[in-house]
């Protein structure tokens, strides 16, 4: 799967599916990252659909983008598609709520702690 690595090629691929129904799913929310760790992740409704994770790059930067004052886990919080933790995300499709989801690994310490947020693509910018 080729990396997406500009915000239109993001936007584009998220483009055209039909609009978001309010969530059924397990994962509730979502508007900015929560940990899966609390929330179930229903493997037979989610499709991967595009990935922003370049594996061509070793380590992908960790800075993140905030310019509007916005923390990691704000829900208002950009999707900066070459900033961290963008930079390493897989966009899946939820079969059941019609919404994209962005996950990725958070290595740390002992643990592996998959997380997940909600794509807004108003929110999508490089
Ligand atoms: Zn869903």
């Amino acid at each position: 799967m080729k990396p997406l690595k500009t915000a239109a090629e993001l936007r584009a691929a998220v483009a055209g599916t039909a609009p978001p129904r309010s969530c059924s799913c397990a994962l509730g929310a979502c508007d900015g990252w929560e940990s899966l760790a609390e929330y179930r992740w229903e493997e037979a409704q989610m499709t991967r659909v595009a990935t922003l994770h370049d594996t061509d790059i070793d380590e992908p930067m960790l800075e993140e983008f905030h310019p509007g004052g916005t923390r990691y886990d704000s829900p208002q919080a950009p999707v900066a598609v070459s900033f961290f933790p963008y930079n390493r995300c897989d966009v899946w499709h939820c079969g059941r709520c019609d919404r994209h989801l962005l996950r990725y690994i958070e290595f740390g310490g002992y643990n592996v702690d998959p997380r997940v947020r909600a794509l807004d693509p108003t929110k999508i910018m490089d």
